[in-house]
């Protein structure tokens, strides 16, 4: 049988075959296998000078120095090294945290967790297109706030914040902002070097790089402390502990190289592509797009389908492969909270599917997408009519 047409990028990206081919040749005992720690001879040797290579890779396209970044599993750890490192460092000096309502739940989890021992956490809501006004920031701003931590683009939505006007704030107040940039890498530019930003969660999954690794860049020319989550060896500075997996690293090194060269053209292929699949299927009566789609990245387009059951319709659509809402808590099928906070009712929100498109994805895929959505439609449509 044919494969679905993959339109889930926004939940993980296959490997990028030169990322793969690259992390073949430090795995085995013909290659470059060894421990980056070791200091007494040249499998050590070898495998460190890999990290490093990997390490300014993802430094030069962040537009950062190399000392910046710390390995760590994912994203997910980044968030949690990020927000509970700073907590428990400045606990000191406040406990009051803010975040968005329109976070992933890496990040969401975290702040509830905090909340349970003893952190005071102000979760801000967006406008009805899933931005977040500074003037909703500084209205929840106090003298005992030590943390704002940002989605950069949305997961469900694909809608960008401004981090540039939020960071320039908290800077002002002396608080320290933490992007969760995991959805924005290779589909924005970020340049370190200009952006008011104090830490940065990324990996490697999301930009065809492997699964399990990630990073988190920490402003440590400021002196920002961030407390050890894993504590051991002393890798990475002492911050986060454990032989480094340099297979993986060595791959999202040459992703995050390979988006140095490609994103720009990439991009304006994406913005084409996603601008063809809302134009045509704005044929499709009653349909409209969540979240501010202008303000979006080229890759996300969350569309409702009004009157039509978002879990039916992808039982439909079984030639492709999209989500009704953030994969991480589809194993749940609990409804969006995501579209929830920005004010929509149940009947969008239920109605809803999100289509991600990424390097491999074709016109051809896309206008095939297409013409199956339409006929689903249709069908699900008639469907309710006979039953009402
Ligand atoms: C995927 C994702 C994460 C989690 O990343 P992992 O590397 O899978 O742990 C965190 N934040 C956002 C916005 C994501 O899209």
């Amino acid at each position: 049988m044919k494969l679905p047409v993959y339109l889930d990028y926004a939940s993980t990206t296959p490997v990028d075959c030169r990322v793969a081919k690259i992390m073949m040749q430090y795995l085995t005992k013909d290659g470059i296998f060894g421990n980056a720690s070791s200091r007494f001879h040249r499998y050590g040797w070898e495998a460190e000078e890999a990290v490093n290579v990997a390490r300014d890779n993802i430094a030069t396209f962040l537009g950062t120095y190399s000392d910046n970044i710390i390995f760590t599993s994912g994203a997910t750890e980044s968030n949690n090294l990020a927000i509970k490192g700073v907590a428990y460092a400045y606990k000191h000096r406040g406990k009051h945290i803010i975040t968005s309502m329109t976070e992933h739940k890496t990040v969401l989890n975290v702040v509830y967790y905090l909340e349970k021992l003893g952190f005071c956490v102000t979760c801000l809501s967006p406008e009805k297109d899933g931005i977040i006004c500074l003037n909703t920031l500084k209205k929840e701003i106090r003298d005992d706030t030590i943390l704002f931590s940002l989605i950069h683009a949305n997961n469900e939505t694909g809608v960008v914040q401004n981090i540039e006007e939020f960071g320039n704030f908290c800077h002002s107040c002396g608080i320290l902002f933490h992007v969760d940039a995991t959805q924005s890498i290779g589909k924005i530019p970020i340049n370190l070097n200009k952006l008011p930003i104090d830490l940065m969660s990324f990996n490697g999954h999301k930009v065809y790089g492997p699964k399990g690794i990630g990073g988190l860049f920490i402003r440590r020319d400021l002196k920002i402390s961030v407390q050890p989550q894993i504590h051991g060896g002393g890798q990475e500075y002492g911050i986060r502990s454990g032989t480094l997996p340099v297979h993986q690293i060595v791959g999202m090194g040459e992703a995050y190289r390979i988006l140095k060269q490609e994103m720009k053209n990439e991009v304006i292929r994406f913005r084409f592509l996603k601008n063809y699949l809302w134009k045509e299927l704005q044929n499709i009566t009653y349909v409209s797009v969540n979240g501010n789609l202008k303000k979006s990245i080229a890759t996300i387009l969350n569309v409702a389908f009004h009157n039509v059951n978002s879990e039916l319709l992808m039982i439909e659509l079984q030639d492709l492969a999209v989500s009704p809402s953030s994969a991480c808590v589809s194993s749940s099928l609990e409804s969006s909270y995501v579209l929830h906070s920005m004010g929509y009712c149940d009947d969008i929100v239920n109605s809803s599917i999100r289509f991600s498109l990424g390097r491999f994805t074709t016109l051809e895929e896309i206008k095939f997408a297409l013409c199956k959505i339409k006929m689903a439609i249709i069908r699900l449509r008639k469907k309710t009519l006979y039953t009402k």
